[in-house]
């Protein structure tokens, strides 16, 4: 048996964040999907492979090897053994990471592994079609969202704070372009689930955000 938390919504909605508090206050498995699509848009980089040619992509996949793990009571995310968690957050990974995700093998093979490490766990998964497509039955659904202009400020903080430089404007344009290609995908398209609770964070506290989510999922708990 295992407790899934589908948390979807754009680039900068402070799903990560979110999901990083919940997972260590309810000890669920956090899986950040996103980074996943990050590391196959890093690995096409390293190998100088472009998104336009899909079928390299698609080999590439068979060799790539994602794990997540915590170290320090912090969550970190390996590409073929090396730790790439700051590398992903790059503009060059940023600005392909679309692209590449609208790949159908990419999604079916990423789709597969998340499914693998779930498997008879608690969970709390964040993305973009993980209430819709990877884990329809969820237990808990949430739609996380907030204005490009919030989110991309929320983005610069948390930039600054990692000693990534990009400017607000980057920041924006960046966002405004990755909304475009998730929301109108043919694939795992972003979009809320039915069945998902839909909040807006543009005016919330995170700890806000974090007791409301809390709340929902300790309802199914019980
Ligand atoms: O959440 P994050 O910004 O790290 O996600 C990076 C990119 O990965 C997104 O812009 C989106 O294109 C893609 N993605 C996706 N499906 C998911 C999670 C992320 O297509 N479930």
């Amino acid at each position: 048996m295992s407790f899934v938390v589908a948390i979807d919504g754009p680039a900068g909605s402070g799903k990560g964040t979110v999901t990083e508090a919940l997972s260590k206050k309810l000890g669920l498995i956090n899986i950040g999907t996103g980074s996943a699509y990050r590391c196959v848009a890093l690995e096409s980089i390293n190998q100088n492979i472009s998104v336009e040619e899909k079928d390299k992509i698609v080999k590439m996949l068979e060799d790539i090897k994602i794990d997540f793990e915590i170290k320090n009571g912090k969550d970190e995310i390996l590409l073929n053994g090396q730790n790439v968690t700051k590398r992903i957050r790059q503009k060059d990974v940023a600005k392909i990471v679309s692209k590449i995700s609208e790949i159908k093998e990419v999604r079916e093979n990423l789709n597969n592994i998340f499914l693998k490490i779930s498997q008879g766990k608690n969970v709390i998964m964040e993305g973009r079609d993980i209430g819709t497509c990877v884990f329809p039955d969820a237990d808990v659904k949430i739609y996380l969202d907030a204005t490009p202009e919030e989110r991309a400020k929320r983005r610069e903080k948390q930039n600054k704070e990692q000693g990534i430089d990009m400017t607000y404007e980057e920041i924006l344009e960046n966002i405004k372009a990755r909304d475009k290609s998730d929301k109108e995908r043919e694939i795992g398209a972003l979009k809320k689930a039915d069945d998902a609770i839909y909040i807006d964070s543009s005016n919330m506290e995170i700890k806000e955000v974090v007791e409301t989510i809390e709340k929902e999922i300790l309802k199914k708990l019980k």
